[in-house]
C-alpha cells in the first residue's frame, strides 16, 4: 500500500469504507487524482472531497506475466490498467476479477475493494463479468 501522506489520507479512509473518494477543486470544479495540495488546472489550494461513482472505462492496460520482483511471483499474470473515471481523472490501478485478462480499450469498469493485511485497495473489474 502506498504511504498515506496528508493529502491522500481521506482517500484511504474512504477506501476503508469501500468508497472511492476524489478531491474536487473549489476554484474550478475539476476532480483530481492522485490527491495533491494544488489544483493542476487552476492552482487553487482549496479543495473538498467527494464520493466518485466508481464507474470508468479502460484507457489502456497491460498483462504482467513476469513478476517484477519475487513478492509478485504468485500474483502473475495480473493486469495493470489506466482507467478514465467518469469524473475525469485517469487512475492507474489493477483490473481484477473474471475476464480481466481479456480486457479491451473502452471496456466499462467499476471499482471494487480488495482487503489486504495492510489496508483496503481500490481496484477495478469489468462490468458484466463477476
Ligand atoms: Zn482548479
Amino acid at each position: 500500500m502506498p504511504f498515506a501522506n496528508a493529502d491522500a489520507a481521506e482517500y484511504w479512509r474512504s477506501a476503508e469504507k469501500e468508497e472511492l473518494a476524489l478531491q474536487k477543486c473549489k476554484g474550478c470544479g475539476a476532480a483530481r487524482f492522485p490527491a495533491r495540495h494544488l489544483c493542476p488546472v487552476c492552482w487553487s489550494d482549496q479543495a473538498e472531497w467527494s464520493r466518485a461513482s466508481g464507474r470508468g472505462t479502460i484507457y489502456a492496460a497491460t498483462v504482467v506475466r513476469r513478476a517484477p520482483s519475487p513478492e509478485y511471483k504468485d500474483m502473475v499474470p495480473y493486469v495493470l490498467a489506466l482507467i478514465d473515471l467518469e469524473e475525469g481523472p485517469r487512475m492507474i490501478t489493477n483490473l481484477v476479477g473474471d475476464g480481466a485478462l481479456n480486457w479491451r480499450i473502452g471496456d466499462a469498469v467499476r471499482v471494487t475493494f480488495e482487503r489486504r493485511v495492510d489496508g483496503v485497495m481500490p481496484q477495478f473489474e469489468l462490468v458484466g463479468n463477476g
